[in-house]
């Protein structure tokens, strides 16, 4: 699996990803002008913090609570 914004390949061990990534699947639906198309990609977390410091309203950010 690779980041789709700057082609970076992503850890993976044994089938599974090591290192934390945003990915994304969207179904648009019937009020889209995509014709129920789904959507995929992934970006790697510097991506990420690079594209979420573009938005004009900041990211709500909240602690998770360790449930152990
Ligand atoms: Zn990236």
């Amino acid at each position: 699996m690779r980041c789709n914004q700057c082609g970076k390949e992503l850890k993976i061990e044994k089938g599974i990803l090591k290192e934390d990534c945003l990915q994304v699947e969207k179904q648009w639906g019937y009020f889209s002008k995509k014709d129920l198309e789904i959507d995929e990609f992934c970006l790697c977390e510097a991506c990420y913090d690079a594209w979420v410091a573009g938005f004009q309203i900041p990211l709500k950010k909240k602690n998770q609570t360790e449930a152990v």
